[in-house]
């Protein structure tokens, strides 16, 4: 929390770096920082600033991200790899302590907040492959430009990228800097940016839609009209939150990964019902493959499993076309295979037909 070692506590109209920063409002936070929308007085454009906690661990761990991120913006001139760029970084004395802040250019919202906002009702296949191809692109380059496992992918780590540049276009993204403390709440989101009261205003009106769809069959209108409101943002992304990252060539911590979306070392019935049994050798070779598997690679204590394959569960429980769930299989069943090594590196991923 806000407490010595721990965040800083910023308000709009702070500045940072000698008065270079001035802060906005709040766009994020995670368990090591706090993020926010700044304007950069000296170059007159938006953005992002992220504080850490003041801690010596989580300093430390600032530093780190600044090398590798430092070291992918620098081997990207023409800004197309799809990671997020580094523009600066400073340290900044507060009650807290010191804390070491990352200057990265200003990002849209993330992969979560879309899934969200579209009631996680999905958005459009086109829109899924252009997601998949930036990510794609953003991981290549991290593997085999730089030698950098990213190692925290996940929907919260991947922004959007605003189309519309604040500084240019103050009127249509909603923005006016504020260089000075504000009076009221002058300060707007931009057109990208989904408040948190515009969240639950379309979920309570979702409610009040599905409810309806129950006597009028209207929900086709809805859903029309959800994706709608995705036109004008370009589904390009770029990978962010170098915090838990690390030098192919160097040690890597014990685990990695937030636990819902770990590689299939992990959640063993699930894995299986969705992509059939594990190899016996692998179910069998782990230092810990007794406490859960028989020497016949069977789970111990759960014995029937119901099988459901992915194009299956894409046809029956994602309304997919079969030749569709085909296609979307073909790409992902490999990716999700048990044994690591035969996984498609992101470059093979980047060729396949699905993508093309
Ligand atoms: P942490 O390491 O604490 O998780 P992140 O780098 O993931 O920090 O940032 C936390 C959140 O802040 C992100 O999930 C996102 O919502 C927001 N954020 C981070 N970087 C940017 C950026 N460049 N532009 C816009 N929002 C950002
Ligand atoms: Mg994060």
């Amino acid at each position: 929390g806000y407490r010595k070692g721990g965040y800083h506590a910023a308000r709009p109209g702070d500045r940072f770096a000698g008065g270079r920063f001035v802060a906005q409002r709040k766009l994020g936070w995670g368990n090591f920082s706090t993020v926010w929308l700044a304007y950069d007085t000296l170059e007159s454009r938006f953005v992002a600033l992220k504080i850490q906690k003041s801690a010596r661990d989580y300093a430390h761990a600032a530093r780190h991200e600044i090398e590798l991120l430092s070291a992918a913006t620098k081997a990207d001139p023409t800004n197309s790899k799809c990671v997020v760029r580094l523009l600066d970084h400073f340290k900044h004395a507060g009650p807290n302590g010191q804390h070491v802040c990352l200057v990265t250019e200003f990002l849209g919202d993330s992969l979560l907040r879309l899934i969200r906002y579209n009631r996680c009702k999905g958005i459009g296949l086109s829109r899924v492959k252009e997601i998949c191809r930036s990510v794609l692109v953003g991981l290549d380059y991290l593997h085999n430009e730089l030698g950098i496992i990213h190692t925290d992918l996940k929907p919260e780590n991947v922004l959007l990228v605003s189309t519309i540049n604040p500084a240019k276009d103050p009127v249509r993204s909603g923005f006016t800097p504020i260089l000075d403390r504000p009076v009221g709440n002058q300060y707007g989101g931009a057109v990208i940016s989904f408040s948190e009261k515009m969240l639950k205003m379309r979920a309570r009106r979702a409610v009040a839609k599905i409810s309806q769809r129950r006597v009028s069959l209207g929900g086709v209108a809805a859903e029309v009209d959800e994706e709608r409101n995705l036109d004008g943002i370009s589904l390009k992304c770029k990978i962010v939150d170098f915090g838990n990252a690390c030098w192919a060539d160097q040690q890597l911590a014990g685990e990695i990964q937030t636990r819902q979306y770990r590689a299939p070392e992990d959640h063993l019935a699930q894995m299986m019902e969705t992509l059939g049994k594990m190899p016996r050798k692998m179910a069998t070779s782990g230092t810990r493959s007794k406490d859960y598997f028989d020497r016949y690679g069977d789970l111990k204590r759960i014995k029937r499993l119901k099988f459901w394959p992915l194009d299956r569960i894409l046809v029956e429980r994602f309304d997919f076309t079969e030749p569709d769930a085909k296609g979307f299989t073909d790409f992902l069943q490999p990716i999700l295979d048990f044994t690591p090594e035969n996984r498609p590196s992101a470059m093979q991923c980047l060729k396949h037909p699905w993508l093309n």
